[in-house]
């Protein structure tokens, strides 16, 4: 496999309103869709329509949702055979579009909080043998840092936003999180490079930071990272007032794409004295229809991407692009898209 998710499967459940009920109040709304979701569910979509080799290791439900999202997988061409089938309720997403297009949403994890450090021990070999495992945090934290721990290289979309454990933290490569949940993790806001490098500070390999319409920043040390022609010549920035993460995170030997022509921190444009490396990554312009799972799609995509051998900033190049595309579209994984279109 190239990439193993381990991660959530849910029912989205679309209701479209003129506007939110108060307390207390009942308003009608729109005929219900159902679509398949859950952040695990549409990396490892996002990454089979371009082509990956994916499996997903996941818990549904036995209620009426859980053989047709499973089906729907298979369908895509992601292997299903550890998708283990649970006692009780589906995970499923209540969703409110209002009038403004603005989403309330209400998850019921359902059977992805059954997913256990005990499943990740029985699916040990397939995640040793993926060149990457890609993780989010719509299931137990405990599972997510099992899963990292067996992985030869671990993606983390830190998303929704939690506290982090500092292993799961240190085992990240990269920390994937748009803007909000950089702030969450940081406990404040600021510039996207020097988020990056603050997160970078806390311990993980490397950071993307994605930035909506603006693309991604991509965070690494020096010693990790290798110049690189990213498409879109994009700027390569860096700002010194953040501590050197390199005395602060472990560094490791268990990072594969860590590739043995590194560039010393004194060569080329991107290298700083302080050790860390920022590439902005620019997305590409396109008319945003509909923003859900973009970010999946961006981490499916980099996924796919790393476990093939690209640079973090070569992945992150045509993981904005396979964003970018998504945000085209309605909808989460019927908005993801096929190399061909890209
Ligand atoms: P986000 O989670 O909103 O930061 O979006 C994830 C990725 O989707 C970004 O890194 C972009 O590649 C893409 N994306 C999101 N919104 C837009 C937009 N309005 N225009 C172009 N690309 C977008």
């Amino acid at each position: 496999m190239d990439v193993v998710v381990v991660g959530s499967v849910n029912a989205d459940l679309v209701v479209k309103v003129e506007r939110r009920p108060a307390p207390g109040e009942t308003v009608m709304g729109s005929d219900l869709d159902t679509f398949p979701g859950g952040k695990g569910a549409n990396q490892a979509v996002a990454a089979a329509r371009l082509g990956a080799d994916v499996a997903l290791l996941a818990r549904t439900g036995t209620d009426q949702y859980g053989t047709r999202l499973v089906a729907g997988l298979a369908a895509e061409g992601v292997s299903v055979e550890h998708v283990v089938e649970s006692e009780g309720a589906s995970g499923v997403a209540l969703i409110t579009v209002d009038a403004d297009g603005d989403n309330s949403i209400i998850v019921s994890p359902g059977a992805n909080a059954r997913l256990t450090p005990a499943d990740v021990a029985a699916a040990a070999d397939l995640l040793g043998g993926a060149a990457v495992v890609s993780l989010m945090l719509e299931i137990p934290l405990e599972t997510v840092t099992a899963a990292a721990r067996a992985a030869r290289r671990a993606v983390l979309n830190a998303s929704p936003p939690r506290p982090l454990p500092r292993e799961l933290l240190a085992l990240a490569d990269p920390l994937v999180v748009n803007e909000h949940e950089a702030a969450f993790l940081l406990g404040s806001e600021g510039d996207p490079a020097g988020m990056a490098r603050a997160l970078l500070a806390l311990g993980p390999r490397s950071v993307v930071i994605t930035l909506g319409a603006e693309g991604a920043v991509v965070a690494e040390s020096s010693d990790a990272a290798r110049p690189v022609h990213v498409d879109g010549s994009p700027d390569r920035v860096s700002s010194g007032d953040l501590p050197d993460h390199a005395s602060l995170g472990p560094r490791g030997a268990s990072s594969d794409s860590a590739s043995s022509d590194l560039a010393s921190g004194a060569r080329g444009p991107s290298g700083r004295a302080d050790g860390v490396v920022v590439t902005v990554v620019p997305s590409p312009v396109v008319d945003a229809v509909d923003t859900t799972g973009a970010g999946d799609a961006f981490t499916g995509a980099l996924a796919w991407r790393l476990a093939l051998g690209d640079t973090l900033p070569e992945a992150a190049a045509l993981a904005v692009k396979v964003g970018a595309a998504a945000v085209r579209r309605e909808g989460a994984q019927s908005s993801y898209p096929r190399m061909e279109e890209l």
